[in-house]
C-alpha cells in the first residue's frame, strides 16, 4: 500500500512511530500478560506511566508547579460549561473573545451559566478576514475572565500573540494548535484542550490550571468537572479513558524525542509556509485569512472553481491524499497539519496542486 497522508481536522493523525510501538506492545504491555486496554487505572504500572506522562509534559510545555495538570472526560465541549461553572456564578461576567465557530460555541455555552459578553474580533475587509489585534478588544470592565481560542480549527483563523492583560485571567482553548509552539504558561489562568488533535485519540481532555483558581467544591457543579474533585482525585474521579491517556504519553515521548517544542515549532513554521506559498503562487486556489492570522495547523484554501471541489477531493484521494474536505460551514479545503504531519505529506500535497491545476486550468 501507497503511504496516505491523513489531512483530518480531528481526530487526526497520530505519528507514525508511536503507532508502531503501540502495535509493538498491544497485547503484552509491560510484560503484564495483558493489553493497556485491559488493566486497571489504579494499578501500579498505570499510576507510574501517568506520573511519566505528567512529567514529560511540564517538561515539554515548561509548566511552572503552581499550576495543575488535570486530565477529563467529555472532550473540549464539557469544558465549555465546566470553566464558567467552577470559576464564577451565575451573576458575575466574563469576556468571550468570538474569532470563529469554537469560540462563539464556547460563549453560547457559557451563556447558560453567567452573563458573558460576546467580543467579535473578525472584519472582513475585501473579502478577506482580518482579525483585530488584541490590544483592541473592548473588554468589560467587570468581567472576571476572559476566553478566547487561539487557533479556530474550522477557519483556520490562529491568533499567535498572547493576550496580555496582566489584571484579567486568561482561559485559552488550544485543542487544535496545543504542543504545536511555545507559549508562555504563566500568562494564563487556565488553558484546555481535547485530545484528538495534537495529543491523542478522542477520549481525554487536557486543563491546565493555576492552582490559586482551584477553589472548594461548589455543591451544583458535576463532581465528574469539578476541578477541585479533579485535583483531589488526580484526574481519576470517574474512570479515565485510559487508552486515550496512554497514547498521550507516547506521544509526549515522540516529541522529547524529536526535540521538543522549539523544534517543532520551526517545522511547523516551515510546513504552513510551504503550502500558504503554493496557494498564493496562483489564482487557481486562493485563502481569504488576513496574512498574520493564518493558521499553522489548519489550512483553508478554496478553488475559484468550486464546481471542481469533488473532482479535487476524489483525485486527491487516489494520489494518497485523504481528508481535505474543509467543515461544511466554510466549505472549500482543508489541510490539518498538526504536529505528526511529516513535511513529505506537505510536499505530495503540493505536487498534487500543481498536477491538478495543469490539468484542470
Ligand atoms: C475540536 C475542537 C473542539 C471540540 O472538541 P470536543 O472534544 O469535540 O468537545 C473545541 N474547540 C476547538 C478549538 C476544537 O478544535
Amino acid at each position: 500500500m501507497n503511504k496516505i497522508y491523513n489531512f483530518s481536522a480531528g481526530p487526526s493523525m497520530i505519528p507514525t512511530d508511536v503507532l508502531i510501538q503501540y502495535k509493538k506492545e498491544f497485547y503484552n504491555w509491560k510484560n503484564l500478560g495483558v493489553s493497556i486496554i485491559e488493566i486497571s487505572h489504579r494499578s501500579f504500572e498505570f499510576t507510574k506511566m501517568i506520573n511519566e506522562c505528567e512529567e514529560n509534559l511540564r517538561f515539554l510545555m515548561n509548566i511552572p508547579s503552581n499550576y495543575h495538570v488535570l486530565f477529563f472526560s467529555g472532550g473540549a465541549r464539557a469544558q465549555f460549561s465546566a470553566i464558567p461553572m467552577n470559576l464564577i456564578k451565575s451573576n458575575e461576567y466574563a469576556d468571550y473573545i468570538c474569532s470563529g465557530y469554537w469560540s462563539q460555541a464556547a460563549f453560547l455555552e457559557a451563556k447558560k451559566y453567567c452573563l458573558p459578553k460576546k467580543i467579535n474580533i473578525v472584519k472582513i475587509n475585501n473579502n478577506i478576514k482580518d482579525v483585530l489585534p488584541s490590544l483592541k478588544w473592548k473588554l468589560n470592565k467587570k468581567s472576571s475572565y476572559i476566553h478566547y481560542c487561539p487557533n479556530e480549527t474550522l477557519e483556520g483563523i490562529e491568533i499567535k500573540e498572547e493576550p496580555n492583560f496582566s489584571n484579567k485571567i486568561i482561559i485559552g482553548d488550544f485543542s487544535s494548535t496545543i504542543l504545536s509552539r511555545c507559549i508562555d504558561i504563566n500568562k494564563y489562568g487556565l488553558i484546555y484542550a481535547s485530545a484528538q488533535k495534537n495529543i491523542s485519540t478522542a477520549g481525554i481532555t487536557l486543563v491546565i490550571i493555576r492552582k490559586d483558581l482551584v477553589k472548594d467544591q461548589k455543591s451544583l457543579v458535576p463532581s465528574f468537572l469539578n476541578y477541585k474533585v479533579a485535583v483531589d482525585n488526580q484526574s481519576m474521579f470517574n474512570t479515565p479513558a485510559t487508552f486515550s491517556w496512554y497514547l498521550a504519553s507516547l506521544v509526549f515521548k515522540w516529541l522529547i524525542k524529536k526535540g521538543g517544542i522549539k523544534k517543532i515549532e520551526k517545522e511547523n513554521e516551515k510546513k504552513a509556509k510551504l503550502l500558504y506559498e503554493k496557494i498564493d503562487d496562483t489564482d487557481f486556489y486562493y485563502n481569504n485569512i488576513s496574512k498574520k492570522y493564518r493558521s499553522f495547523m489548519n489550512i483553508s484554501f478554496y478553488l475559484k472553481d468550486e464546481k471542481l471541489n469533488e473532482v479535487f477531493l476524489k483525485e486527491a484521494f487516489s494520489h494518497g491524499l485523504y481528508a481535505l474536505k474543509g467543515h461544511y460551514i466554510v466549505g472549500g479545503m482543508r489541510a490539518s497539519i498538526y504536529n505528526a504531519m511529516p513535511i513529505k505529506g506537505i510536499q505530495k500535497l503540493i505536487s498534487f496542486m500543481t498536477y491538478f491545476e495543469k490539468k484542470y486550468r
